[in-house]
């Protein structure tokens, strides 16, 4: 393998621990639950799932969930409870 290349791995494998140079901004995702599949994602700053709950609340356990995963990488954004 070239020099070079391996060189960019070992800076990737030193950037993955430093999740806060990572800014998510908009992003959709399928979340498989325990009885059926959600899309939810953030756009224009704002969460959004297809999930009831959220239809109701505004927050679910789904858009919960990918907090938790993504932690530092998301920006810091409203629950969506406005829309
Ligand atoms: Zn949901």
């Amino acid at each position: 393998m070239q020099s070079s290349l391996i060189g960019k791995i070992e800076k990737a494998k030193r950037y993955a621990e430093e999740p806060e140079r990572v800014a998510i901004s908009d992003f959709t995702a399928e979340f498989r639950g325990e009885n059926d599949s959600h899309i939810l994602g953030l756009s224009g700053g704002k969460w959004h799932c297809n999930c009831h709950f959220f239809t109701q609340w505004g927050e679910c356990v789904h858009i919960m969930t990918l907090q938790r995963l993504l932690g530092k990488m998301l920006p810091q954004v409203d629950s969506g409870k406005s829309i």
